[in-house]
């Protein structure tokens, strides 16, 4: 069977997400996994499900509230989908609570996050100066007071500039630089951007 008519199949030939039964068509679910295959890759859906996914601009909340239902679909690509769009208009409110509900295991949840939906600001690492402001890959800054080099005898002094900075990805406290020929991880908090 083809991957298609084995998710129509699966879907009853209606809507995955609104039930609805024309204008149907296959749709293939962005950043799926690559050990995610065949009719689990793809949701079956309406025109006008489909023609909300991706294009923020014609969006019908109020077409959504169907995912109360869908969003229980035993089924991962149909479970990515909604999460997705539930995070898209979580400002309206009854999305969030519904998000609030929605469990997925964990393969899951890191499929649909992929596209980096749900994202709140506090959850991204931002690395930022003493002054606050955000530190990007390649800035230059300078130290604003004496800091001790770990594992070695050298003081990097106040007023060092450190130039091309990398960012600790999983940490936005560190970043590192060269201090003369030595690379040093600094704190963040004890730099300024030039
Ligand atoms: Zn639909």
């Amino acid at each position: 069977m083809s991957i298609e008519r084995e998710v129509k199949k699966r879907a009853e030939e209606k809507c995955e997400f609104c039930g609805h039964d024309e204008h149907l068509e296959m749709y293939v679910v962005p950043k799926t996994p690559e050990y995610i295959e065949g009719a689990d890759t793809a949701v079956w859906a309406c025109n006008t499900c489909v023609s909300q996914f991706d294009d923020e601009d014609n969006r019908d909340q109020n077409h959504w509230r169907c995912l109360n239902d869908s969003m229980w679909s035993e089924y991962p690509a149909v479970q990515a989908v909604a999460w997705r769009m539930l995070s898209r208009l979580k400002n309206e409110g009854w999305p969030q609570d519904l998000l609030d509900q929605l469990y997925l295991d964990e393969e899951t949840l890191k499929w649909a996050k992929a596209t980096g939906e749900g994202l709140d600001e506090s959850d991204k690492i931002i690395h930022r100066d003493v002054n606050g402001v955000v530190l990007k890959t390649g800035d230059s800054v300078v130290l604003v007071k004496d800091l001790k080099v770990k594992g070695s005898s050298l003081v990097a002094k106040q007023g060092t500039a450190v130039r091309k900075i990398s960012l600790d990805p999983d940490n936005a406290e560190y970043i590192e630089g060269k201090v003369g020929p030595t690379q040093i991880v600094i704190i963040t908090k004890y730099v300024k951007k030039l």
